[in-house]
Parts: C-alpha cells; structure tokens; sequence
C-alpha cells in the first residue's frame, strides 16, 4: 500500500540541523563521525546549522530562503523536527514550504520517527547505532514520500502541527519526566515507564472522536507525488519554491490547512463523532506513525500516509502488571491483539479531549504543549518525508 513517490538522482544542498544537547549529547560526533562520511561517500552537499537554544531551528526554518534548499534534514531526536513542521507551517507561504523535503537522523533519545521510517523500510527492531546507519542509507537514496500531519488546536486558540502522537496521562508523564534520564538514551522510556508504573493514576477526562469510516485509502489527497512531467527531485522541488515570498506575518496559526472536520470548540460534537462513555483512563494515545519509540510498536497498523489517526485509550481499573504486559508487548506491536479488556483502540480522523483536572500534562510529538481541552485532526501527505 505504498504511495508515491518520485526517484531523486541525489538530495543536494541539504540543511542540515543539529541539537547539540539532544539524547546523550552525542549529537555533534554523530555528525562528526559517520554522518558526515556517509554524506561525503554519497556526495550529498550540506550546509551545517547548530542549534543554540529551544526553538532555534524553528525560527531558522521560519526565515528560510527555502529556494537555497532541496532538503531540511535533522540530527536530534522527534523533537527538533517538530521545531522544523511548525516553523514552516508558520510561514506566509507555509503551502509551498510544507512540501520542502524533510529528513532525519536519529540522535536523539526519542527517535520515533526514524525508528518508523526503518520500520516501514521492512527493517527489523534494531539498535541505536544500527537505526542511524539505516536512516543515512535511506536519506542517501533520497524517496520522497508524503507524509501525513495533524493539526491540534489547544484550548487557548493556538494552532500547531504534528507529525508523530498525541499523548495524555500515562504516556504523557513518562514523556516529560523521563527527560532527566535522557542520558540513558532510547532506555529513557523504560526507565520513565517503569518509575511511572509505581505510582500509577488515574486520568479524568472527555474523549470524543470522528471514526474513520473506511481504511483510509480514500482521501482525495492519496497518490504519487505530482511530478509536473518532470522527474520529482531535490532539485525541482527547490525550484517551484524559488518565486515564492518568504516574509512572516505575526500571527503564526494563520497559516496551514482549514480543519474542516472540528466543530467548534465551544459547542458540542456533531452527530457523527462517537464520544466514549468512561471518563476515568490510565492513558490516551493518538499515533500517526508506527512507533512511539525506538523499541515501542504502539501503533502497528499505521504508516506514513493513511490519512488516520490511530487512537488507543486505556480505561482505570488496569492492574500495574497488566500495563506492563501491554507496554511489552508493545516492542513487537502485539499488544492489541492481548485481548486486554482496558484496551480501546480506535482508527479516526478527528478528536477531541476534555481533561476534567486543572492541571496537567500533554505531549505532542513528545514535547509538553499548553495543557487543557483540545481538538485535533488528521490532514493526509501534507508535509513530504525522505523515506526508504
Ligand atoms: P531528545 O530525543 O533527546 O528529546 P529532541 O530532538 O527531542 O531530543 O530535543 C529535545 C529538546 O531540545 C526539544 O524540545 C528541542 O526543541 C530542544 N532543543 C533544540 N535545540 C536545543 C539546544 N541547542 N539547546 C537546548 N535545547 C534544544
Ligand atoms: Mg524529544
């Protein structure tokens, strides 16, 4: 069920962005060492970008003159790439921004996307250093395909872009308090898991969504890259950006695709969503790729451009040893077919979550965003992934 996608003879005049401080630090000598000889073995031309700070790379790709680049690659974790979709969805010309073609190298220590990209190239569960080697072979080859976005609307009006999960509750607090173990890598989730599992709680909430009502093959945007005739590379890709004007606005969530399929915020959901009937959960996860981490499979079904949100809740009243089951069985994605009867899994386009507490927290893609009521919804191969 492939979709796409055009050859590219080689990625040229690549950006690439490094986060100095992400994963162990290793970053910076990833580069240094094998990234940079299988770029020069492959004859990719690169211009090197270190970050300084949060939202450095966001800003950078913001102001880009993307006419200079025929790809925006990164070298960190989930969360530099995050930066990269929503600075360029905060342009004025964030249509034809968004299909710059993306890359990622895993060198971080929450590389779910790379480790889904692997996954979807038919690789096996690999180690770290393997998953770097198989991500520079494949921005090497240069695919492009599209890749599907969702859009999330918080409870304060702002808009912004995800490319990878939605999590609350369980997910969620390991997300954010496994960060002072990002010294441990990949292993950070384990350790996060393990210490959240002992002091496991109960989320209340609202979860409302739109089924999907079919296996998402049918969305109007499905298919090859159009090529205009010509063979879709780098290169032309770069082109058609040329002309484009590149100034920003000040009101970023201007920018991006209407969401045609959310209500508004304040009234209540159509007739044709579903809202679910227990407000007591463990946890709550939208997944638009196949991992949530390096070792974790949580949604098995999903793949690049299905245009579906695979969304997985799980009820209170799960025993810790039960969720630990599921999160092991989570490794070779088998956790949905354990029978598990806390387990909800749902394939939708559209959501909404309404916490009941004041405070908490919510991940998007892995990074805390402004936590209360939020909606969300799928919008197919809008951004453009280098892929194997
Ligand atoms: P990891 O997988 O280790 O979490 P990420 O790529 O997700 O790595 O980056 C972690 C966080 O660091 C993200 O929130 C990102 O925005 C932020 N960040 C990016 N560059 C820098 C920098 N130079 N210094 C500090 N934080 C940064
Ligand atoms: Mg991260």
């Amino acid at each position: 069920d492939g979709v796409l996608l055009s050859e590219v003879r080689r990625p040229c005049r690549v950006m690439l962005l490094v986060n100095p401080q992400s994963g162990k630090g290793q970053a910076l000598a990833l580069y240094n060492g094998p990234v940079q000889r299988m770029l020069h073995e492959a004859g990719v031309p690169h211009t090197l970008f270190i970050t300084e700070r949060k939202n450095h790379a966001r800003e950078l790709v913001r102001e880009a003159d993307l006419s200079q680049w025929d790809a925006l690659v990164i070298i960190s974790g989930d969360g530099l790439l995050y930066e990269v979709v929503n600075g360029l969805l905060e342009r004025e010309d964030w249509e034809q921004a968004i299909h710059t073609p993306l890359g990622i190298l895993p060198g971080g220590s929450g590389n779910a996307l790379a480790a889904s990209i692997h996954h979807y190239s038919g690789g096996p569960l690999v180690s770290s250093e393997e998953l770097l080697v198989s991500c520079g072979f494949i921005l090497c080859k240069g695919l492009v395909s599209r890749m599907d976005l969702t859009s999330v609307h918080l409870g304060s009006g702002q808009r912004l872009f995800s490319f990878l999960s939605l999590a609350w509750g369980f997910v969620a607090d390991v997300d954010v308090e496994s960060e002072k173990y990002r010294h441990v890598g990949a292993a950070r989730f384990t350790v996060g898991t393990l210490v959240r599992l002992a002091s496991l709680r109960v989320y209340r909430g609202r979860l409302s969504y739109l089924p999907a009502d079919d296996d998402g093959d049918t969305g109007a945007e499905r298919g090859a890259i159009p090529t205009g005739g010509g063979e879709h590379t780098f290169r032309n890709t770069c082109s058609s950006n040329n002309a484009l004007n590149t100034k920003r606005r000040e009101t970023p969530s201007l920018y991006g695709p209407a969401d045609s399929l959310l209500p508004p915020a304040d009234g209540p959901v159509p007739g044709d969503w579903a809202v679910v009937p227990e407000e007591d959960f463990v946890l709550m996860l939208a997944m638009y790729q196949s991992c949530l981490a390096e070792d974790l499979r949580a949604a098995p079904d999903a793949a690049l451009d299905q245009g579906v949100i695979h969304l997985m809740y799980v009820k209170a009243g799960i025993s810790r040893a039960s969720l630990l089951k599921l999160f092991l069985a989570m490794e070779k994605g088998t956790h949905l077919a354990t029978g598990c009867p806390h387990l909800v899994y749902r394939r939708v386009r559209a959501l909404r979550l309404e916490p009941y507490a004041a405070k908490g927290l919510i991940t998007v893609d892995g990074e805390a965003v402004e936590y209360g009521p939020l909606q969300a919804q799928v919008h197919r191969g809008l951004a453009r992934m280098i892929t194997g």
